[in-house]
Parts: structure tokens; C-alpha cells; sequence
């Protein structure tokens, strides 16, 4: 009688954590939000605070973004001085929940020239642009998620090895996709240095009239300077951002007769489906990369 008790108790444990409440949690920007809902799978319910198409460089958090955060219990930041608003959140003690930097561990590498943003410490926040460097922001998130609901471990640690083999085989295709281009043809103009670790794992070099923010403005000088550049390399892959005001860009292309390349999508997902999660939007914009460097003298 008392086995089978205990058997029944055991029953009854396994499934009431099988019909657990998922647990809360919250992430700052679209991108960082696509590797935890990876990993979080149905054991967790997410907030996103700055959404697809958004910039996360200016975001002012609202009353009730402060809210939607304040029912979560992790909330997972990129750092590298990404979120410029997070200390403003944390000084005026608006959040209780574990705040997880995800590029902890990570190699930062510096910015391509200096802007003034104190934050970052002269680090390039744009790491996801790099899948070998996302690989150890998963390994974070899951690190976080198991320590928040260790009953999850093994379902965690399943889904964040899964999706990193994904991450290989993305590397692996780009990777190649870019051997495609002649050496002397891989440099690009983008709008604001977000490419930084994607031309660094991918050997693509690239110029940019705005910097690593897009806070700060181009000088007429740094402009008219590019465009000489531009001119003498025959360089023609220009491109523009999701996030990023196409004003100048288109400037810059008609001053050099350079075709303006697609929209590439730097620190936001897309709305619709052709960058809608991480995979998917570093495969399109190396797709959009190669296009654009093949037009290069
Ligand atoms: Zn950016």
C-alpha cells in the first residue's frame, strides 16, 4: 500500500511540473528575445521591451515597459552599453527580477573610431552579428534559465545545443557565401557601425558615415571623405538599415552614382517573415552582402 502511495505521489509530482506555470521572463531588444524564446521553448513566457523595426540605441523605457517588466523574473540584456537607458532602470530600483548580461565571456572587439558614448567602454556592443560569438550568449541564457527553474535543465540545455548546431551550419554558409567574392571586392558601406563582427568572422571590410550609435550625426567633412574613398576604390556596396534614417545613405549613392543596396537589418528583427528571427536575418543580410560587394570594381 505505502508503493503504491508513493508511486501515485511521484505521478502526481511529474505532472504538476509538466502543467508548471511558465515562467516569466523579459529580454531588452527583438534579436536577444529570438535566442531566449530559442531556448526558453515553452517553459517560459517572454516580454520583448524594444520590438522588430525599433531602435534600441534611443529607446526611453515607458511606465509600461517598467511594468511589463516588473511581472518578470529574468530579464536579459545584451551590455556592451547597448542599453544606454538599463542604468536609469536599475538606479531608480524599478526592476527586482536577475538582470543576465548575455555577452558575459564574450571578446568584445573595440569600436572602429571613437564616439561619445561613455557606457560602453569603447566596445562595439553589436555581438550578435557574429554566430560564433551568439553561440556563448546562448550558452548564457541557458546558464540563467537553468539556475531560475533548474526542473527545466535537461530541456534547456537540449535546446540551446540544438540551436548552436544551427548556429555552426549558419557560419559554415556564410562562410562560403562570401569566399564567393573576390578579396580585393569584400568592403561595404553601411549606415552605422553595425557590422563590425560580421566583417571581422567574415573577413569583409567595412566603411560607415555615422559610427556605432545611431545617436551620433556624420560630420560633412567624414561625409565628403567617404565619398572620395568611395570613388577611388569603386566601391558600390552601399547599404541601409532597418533602424537607421536612409537620408544620407541615398546621399552618398547618388553623389557616387552607387546603387543603394537592400535594407539590411543590423539591431531589429523584421516585421515580416524575411528577418522575422536571428537565423533568418543574418542569412538574408549575408545573402544582401555578397549581392552587394559583387557590384564592386
Ligand atoms: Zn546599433
Amino acid at each position: 500500500m505505502k508503493k503504491i502511495l508513493l508511486s501515485l505521489a511521484a505521478i502526481v509530482t511529474i505532472s504538476t511540473a509538466a502543467h508548471a506555470a511558465p515562467m516569466p521572463v523579459a529580454a531588452s531588444f527583438s534579436i536577444l528575445g529570438d535566442l531566449v524564446q530559442n531556448v526558453g521553448g515553452t517553459r517560459i513566457t517572454l516580454a520583448t521591451l524594444v520590438g522588430p523595426e525599433q531602435d534600441a540605441h534611443v529607446f526611453q523605457p515607458t511606465p509600461a515597459d517598467v511594468q511589463k517588466l516588473s511581472r518578470t523574473q529574468l530579464f536579459f540584456v545584451n551590455g556592451l552599453g547597448f542599453e544606454g537607458w538599463l542604468k536609469r532602470l536599475q538606479q531608480a530600483n524599478q526592476y527586482n527580477g536577475r538582470v543576465i548580461t548575455v555577452t558575459q565571456g564574450i571578446q568584445p572587439i573595440s569600436k572602429p573610431h571613437p564616439v561619445q558614448d561613455h557606457d560602453s567602454g569603447g566596445n562595439d556592443p553589436h555581438a550578435w552579428q557574429d554566430p560564433q560569438r551568439v553561440k556563448q550568449m546562448v550558452k548564457n541564457i541557458a546558464d540563467a534559465l537553468v539556475a531560475a527553474d533548474p526542473a527545466g535543465t535537461a530541456y534547456y540545455r537540449d535546446r540551446a545545443s540544438s540551436y548552436n548546431k544551427e548556429l555552426d551550419k549558419l557560419l559554415a554558409w556564410a562562410t562560403q557565401a562570401v569566399a564567393s567574392v573576390p578579396e580585393k571586392k569584400r568592403v561595404i558601406l553601411t549606415s552605422h557601425d553595425a557590422f563590425g563582427y560580421l566583417g571581422q568572422r567574415l573577413g569583409i571590410r567595412l566603411l560607415s558615415p555615422q559610427g556605432i550609435s545611431t545617436e551620433s550625426e556624420a560630420s560633412a567633412k567624414d561625409v565628403a571623405t567617404l565619398i572620395q574613398q568611395m570613388r577611388k576604390e569603386g566601391i558600390r556596396a552601399l547599404f541601409m538599415e532597418n533602424i537607421s534614417n536612409p537620408k544620407l545613405i541615398e546621399q552618398i549613392g547618388r553623389e557616387t552614382g552607387a546603387m543603394t543596396g537592400a535594407k539590411l537589418y543590423s539591431d531589429a528583427l523584421s516585421r515580416d517573415p524575411v528577418a522575422a528571427n536571428y537565423l533568418a536575418m543574418y542569412r538574408y543580410n549575408v545573402t544582401e552582402l555578397v549581392k552587394g560587394m559583387q557590384r564592386n570594381n
